[in-house]
């Protein structure tokens, strides 16, 4: 059978590479829906190739545009605009797996369309799990969902664990997530204050959208995951242990109970993760390199140290406060990396700025109920911070 893919950030890295993977397979995928916030030319150019049904871009004028390039080229794709499409793209009755490869927040409303429409669910837009916590695995279960982790280190605690869940409790004494410690791993924690975007989006072995290249830097990215990986796996947080592994050949490991070590090992290329999500529970090709072991340098393993990266404990200590904290926190990162990255604020406020945030924005136990809540306490959160970015670049 034939499967009917939603690819909701098509223009993205892991949008990309999900199309990558999807072409060595056209008798078992189709492309139904194309989304992309801004870039118009490239969504228009994807459409050309792939001529799903659906394109959805941000805004009416977008659409528009992506319109007339469309009939000049003969292509028929429906194009939409909008919040609402991205919901109804990935919640359509014909659509079977949905790639949710949107950055940020932004991704949750489409996600929980989707887990509530029972699809398969291909996660790695991590922060709409950091957000919604709680709320999205419950719709995932009522609406009879397959949820499965495409980041890496998810991936790989996923594929060391039996395919029925029932026995994953009983199995993990806890897991290990692993680390680049990316490009900052060795540098003096002084010298932090003035590292440039550049610097920071330089990642030493992965190919990545801006922010996340911004939070493996921080180690922000390794806070998300460990929050991502409270609710994908349902352990408490002091069973999440997170070490430092600069080769990355390493995802990610389980610790089972009687101290045997699963781990999952290749090389570092998020065609791997998509291509074990796509194929669920079967196996197909990625077009990812094989390890080539005998070209290995050494598998090296190192402590986080938390001055130079303080942002690790921030998770622990939100998935140990109020329920909705993690989404402040989500909250705060997204406005902190965003003013980075426009030169307004120093690397090092990032942290200072998240600290602040889940410190000053407390939730409401009424807000992570539903979806309008959290996406309040997500605007207050937002608020709040760009407010403290007002105050630090005056
Ligand atoms: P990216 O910046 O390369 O792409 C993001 C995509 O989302 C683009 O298609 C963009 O148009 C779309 N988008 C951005 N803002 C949007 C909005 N407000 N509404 C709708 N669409 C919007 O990002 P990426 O690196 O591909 O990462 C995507 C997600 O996957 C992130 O959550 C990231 O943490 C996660 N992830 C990425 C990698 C990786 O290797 N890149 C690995 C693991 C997890
Ligand atoms: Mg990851």
């Amino acid at each position: 059978m034939i499967q009917r893919v939603c690819i909701l950030g098509a223009t993205g890295s892991v949008g990309a590479s999900t199309l990558d993977v999807i072409a060595l397979h056209p008798e078992r995928f189709e492309v139904f829906a194309l989304t992309a916030q801004q870039r118009v030319d490239e969504l228009v150019q994807l459409c050309r190739r792939w001529r799903p049904r659906y394109a959805v871009l941000g805004s009416e004028s977008q659409a528009l545009a992506a319109r007339t390039q469309l009939r000049d080229a003969g292509v028929r794709t429906e194009v939409l605009y909008g919040a609402q499409a991205l919901c109804d793209v990935a919640a359509h009755p014909e659509v079977d797996s949905v790639m949710a490869a949107i950055v940020g927040a932004a991704g949750l409303a489409p996600c929980l369309a989707a887990a509530r429409a029972g699809k398969r669910l291909m996660l790695a837009n991590k922060e709409a799990l950091v957000v919604g916590g709680g709320l999205f695995m419950e719709t995932v279960r009522q609406g009879g969902a397959t949820l499965l982790p495409i980041d890496s280190e998810h991936s790989a605690i996923f594929q060391c664990l039996p395919d029925d869940r029932r026995q994953w409790a009983e199995r993990i004494d806890h897991i290990v997530l692993t680390a680049s410690g990316g490009p900052f791993r060795a540098r003096d924690p002084a010298t932090l204050h003035s590292v440039t975007p550049e610097e920071a989006v330089a990642h030493p072995n992965w190919v990545m959208g801006r922010k996340i290249s911004v939070d493996s830097a921080t180690m922000m990215n390794k806070a998300l995951e460990v929050i991502e990986a409270r609710w994908l796996f349902e352990l408490p947080p002091e069973r999440i242990r997170v070490v430092l592994h600069p080769q990355s050949i390493i995802h990610s490991m389980v610790v089972c109970r009687d101290a045997s070590v699963l781990a999952q090992l290749g090389t570092p290329d998020m065609k791997v993760p998509i291509a074990v999500g796509l194929a669920h529970p079967q196996r197909m090709a990625s077009g990812a390199s094989r390890l080539d072991f005998l070209s290995l340098s050494a598998l090296s393993f190192e402590a986080v140290d938390p001055r130079r990266f303080p942002g690790l404990a921030l998770a622990y200590d939100a998935l140990g406060a109020a329920e909705g904290s993690t989404a402040v926190l989500n909250a705060a990162n997204e406005v902190a990396v965003a003013a980075f990255l426009d030169r307004r604020i120093r690397f090092t406020d990032i942290h200072h700025l998240n600290a602040d945030t889940v410190a000053a924005v407390l939730p409401a136990r009424d807000e992570v109920s539903a979806i309008e809540g959290l996406l309040a306490l997500d605007a207050r959160a937002r608020a709040w911070a760009a407010a403290a970015v007002e105050r630090m670049s005056a």
